[in-house]
């Protein structure tokens, strides 16, 4: 069996056209432009080139965004007295905090401190919680579990009475899409590093979520033919023919994966646009709940 390769670049796209769209709009309409604020703590160049990239997407969107930077030995009331200054901001609609932030930092007293209503993370306790209850809706749901979704829907996955199996259970990705995939009426298992037999729990599920950060580690012979495979890991492998001299590869090993899936996300070109696509719609999402106070 050959897997129907999931386009992630391509659902991106859609989802950034109709932003683009719906902030012209705005623009026209209300004279309002959607406005995110990043937090950068540190020099760490992953995550600055990260938090560039929102920003170059934001620009291409027609949102503004505004960078602010502290230096790694930044204290804890820096944080928070910044983070509180544009919770107060009526131009910033988001606040973006970019995580990891450096080990001396309170990662949850910050994230506390980000306004409900300028959560574009997700990442807001009461956010987080309102995802695992039933009957409540968060007012932004994380961006990259939320790309998963829509990346199952778009390929045409059925999830409601599935069996999904996500291998991770970080709180930005493995158990948020936990929560997600049970709100969408999949039976839902996590696993984790302590779980005794993975094997067995990938070969019954119809959906598997790779978020772990082990290149390769799930292989094709460890899953069930026809199942959906979302792989959320990037990782970098070193390889001498690449011109960086490394290339990217996800958790799940995709020349055997996809022999044996129904459908597959690619490393790279599946989750990782889908993630700055979705923090561009709750970005829009933040400006629409402002105007909607006005
Ligand atoms: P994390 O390190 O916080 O969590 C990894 C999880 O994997 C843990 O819950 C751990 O229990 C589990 N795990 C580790 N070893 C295991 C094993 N042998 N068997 C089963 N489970 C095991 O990582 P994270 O932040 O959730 O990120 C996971 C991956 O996703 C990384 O490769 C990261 O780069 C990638 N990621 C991608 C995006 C994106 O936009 N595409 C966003 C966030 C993270």
């Amino acid at each position: 069996m050959s897997a129907q390769i999931i386009d992630g670049k391509a659902v991106a796209a859609k989802v950034r056209d109709q932003v683009a769209v719906k902030v012209a709009e705005m623009k026209e309409k209300h004279n309002y432009t959607p406005g995110l604020a990043t937090v950068l703590v540190g020099e760490d160049p992953a995550s600055a080139t990260y938090v560039r990239s929102k920003q170059r997407m934001c620009e291409r969107l027609g949102i503004r965004s505004v960078g602010h930077t502290l230096p790694a030995d930044a204290s804890q009331e820096d944080v928070e007295s910044l983070v509180s200054q544009l919770n107060a901001d009526p131009e910033v609609n988001g606040i973006l905090v970019q995580l990891p932030l450096p080990k001396h930092l309170d990662e949850e007293a910050v994230l506390n401190s980000i306004s409900l209503e300028k959560d574009v993370d997700g990442f807001h306790p009461v956010n987080i919680g309102r995802l695992a209850m039933k009957g409540r809706e968060p007012l932004f749901i994380p961006c990259t579990p939320h790309g998963c979704m829509v990346l199952l829907e778009d390929a045409g996955v059925e999830t409601s009475g599935a069996e999904a199996v996500i291998v991770g259970r970080s709180n930005i990705v493995g158990l948020p899409m936990a929560m997600l995939l049970q709100k969408a009426n999949a039976t839902v298992t996590i696993c984790h590093s302590r779980t005794k037999d993975l094997v067995e729990h990938l070969k019954r599920a119809d959906i598997v979520v790779a978020a772990i950060g082990i290149p390769e580690m799930i292989k094709g012979d460890m899953l069930k033919p026809g199942t959906a495979v979302i792989d959320v890991g990037i990782n970098r492998v070193d390889d001498p023919e690449a011109k960086r001299g490394y290339r990217l590869v996800g958790d799940v090993d995709y020349d055997s994966a996809a022999e044996v899936a129904g459908a597959i996300t690619p490393v790279p070109g599946g989750v990782g646009p889908m993630t700055i696509a979705m923090l561009m719609q709750n970005t829009l999402r933040a400006a629409e709940i402002a105007i909607s106070k006005q």
